[in-house]
């Protein structure tokens, strides 16, 4: 496919590397490129020769670019990263891995974007229409990345995949058979420099869309709403959702995740997994076998009658209001982080109204623990003093959840390690109070 073209590779990531090896494959050229210094990209620089991909450093880039047709760009480099800039100087267009994996894919493909719910309605999605008996692939932001994903599907597999804002930016021909937007709230503001250039990004998902093809959208947010009628006069057949239909299809019990949120990116699914074919009874039972992604949610234990519950991937104020609501039960709420640029006011309000107590950690803490208003609260240096701090306030019948509304790079390698960290603390507690 790619025979007589020679290709660079921007960003030596897992994305990056599947991309240099997908080219490979399909008979480009490859060379591959990172703004890091060399020392810091040994591994990378190994996997990429190994891949057959030929590494060139960001100072020699410019002269390694004769005859390059095509770039890739990995998801993690920023828009104005000076390799990015060298190979645009040298007017190469510039596509995403997403844009490469829909080029390469045989099957037909259900993107879901959304700032929040993207994996959990992705890895639900999957759910469903494995239950239903379809060979299924799924990559993007989640799992693997797609092109590696791709690599082995025909034209009957359906390939599902999690697609960001970022990702969305460089796409070209990218269409999906099925899309799935899920909200748009203020996320990622440090990146963007307004809303509106923010959803417009995610708006591209429906780019190439055309007859034929199906778009899922969240009638309850009122910016998908507004779509409709753009959308419509594509001819795209557009099935919308509001909680209160899904509560009435499936029934809070059939769903075994907490919070409304998860009633939507349920409804979603259910929507997606009917417009790929598969019946709403299969889809439906699926649901009810489903269990919460790691750190969304998770229930960690019950100790004393106190129930745990690591949120980590809750990394911006929306999520972690969700998480608020999703509890009847009076909530010691862990949070706090490194910020994005978002507005806390609204957080602020749900934590006053939902939480009992509050404890911050990180970055963000002052800023945060301003927003408690008369509800105590405490500053944790680390996860452990936080989870021991939490567990002071909390009685039998509550939950403390970690629920940091930002990012944990402050603190932590990654909202995954967070997680685990407060996991781990939450598991030795257990075994404290079990040897008592
Ligand atoms: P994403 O992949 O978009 O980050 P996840 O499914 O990984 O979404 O969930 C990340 C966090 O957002 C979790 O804390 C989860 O509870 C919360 N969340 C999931 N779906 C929604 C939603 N529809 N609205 C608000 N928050 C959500």
């Amino acid at each position: 496919m790619f025979d007589r073209e020679t290709a660079v590779v921007i960003g030596l990531g897992k994305s990056g590397l599947a991309a240099a090896k997908a080219l490979r494959a399909n008979g480009a050229r490859v060379i591959a490129t990172d703004e890091k210094p060399r020392e810091a990209l040994s591994g990378a620089i190994a996997a990429s020769e190994n891949a057959g991909a030929r590494f060139v450093s960001a100072g020699m880039l410019a002269d390694a670019l004769a005859g390059v047709t095509l770039a890739v760009l990995s998801p993690g480099v920023p828009p104005k990263s000076a390799v990015l800039q060298i190979v645009r100087d040298a007017k190469i267009p510039v596509v995403g891995e997403i844009e490469l994996a829909y080029r390469l894919c045989a099957g037909p493909i259900i993107a879901v974007t959304g700032t929040k719910g993207k994996s959990t309605t992705t890895a639900l999605i999957c759910h469903m229409l494995r239950a239903c008996g379809r060979d299924v692939r799924v990559g993007g932001n989640i799992g693997d990345p797609l092109i590696e994903q791709v690599a082995g599907a025909g034209p009957h597999t359906w390939c599902v995949a999690e697609v960001s804002s970022f990702q969305l930016e460089t796409i070209v021909q990218f269409r999906p058979r099925i899309s799935v937007v899920l909200n748009v709230a203020p996320d990622h503001l440090d990146r963007y420099r307004s809303m509106e250039e923010y959803t417009a990004a995610k708006f591209r998902i429906f780019e190439n869309q055309a007859n034929g093809d199906t778009a899922i959208i969240n009638l309850d947010d009122p910016l998908l709403g507004a779509l409709v009628p753009r959308l419509e006069r594509r001819g795209l057949a557009i099935r919308g959702y509001r909680v209160r239909d899904v509560e009435a299809l499936i029934g809070r019990a059939g769903i075994p995740l907490a919070g409304e949120h998860n009633v939507r990116n349920v409804a979603a699914a259910l929507l997606a997994a009917a417009a790929a074919g598969c019946g709403l009874e299969r889809a439906r039972e699926a649901t009810r076998s489903f269990t919460a992604l790691p750190h969304r949610l998770q229930e960690v234990a019950q100790i004393d009658g106190i129930l745990y519950v690591d949120d980590s991937k809750a990394t911006n104020p929306q999520a972690t209001i969700a998480a608020l609501s999703s509890y009847e039960r009076p909530i010691v709420l862990i949070a706090g982080g490194r910020a994005k640029g978002t507005d806390f006011r609204e957080l602020g309000a749900a934590i006053r109204a939902r939480a009992k107590a509050l404890i911050v950690i990180g970055e963000s803490a002052p800023v945060l623990a301003g927003l408690a208003g008369n509800i105590p609260g405490e500053s944790a240096s680390s996860m452990e003093d936080a989870l021991a701090r939490a567990r002071r306030y909390a009685h039998s019948g509550d939950v403390v959840l970690l629920s940091p509304a930002c990012a944990s790079f402050d603190m932590f390698g990654s909202a995954e390690e967070r997680g685990e960290r407060f996991a781990r603390a939450v598991r030795s507690l257990q075994e404290t109070v079990h040897a008592q």
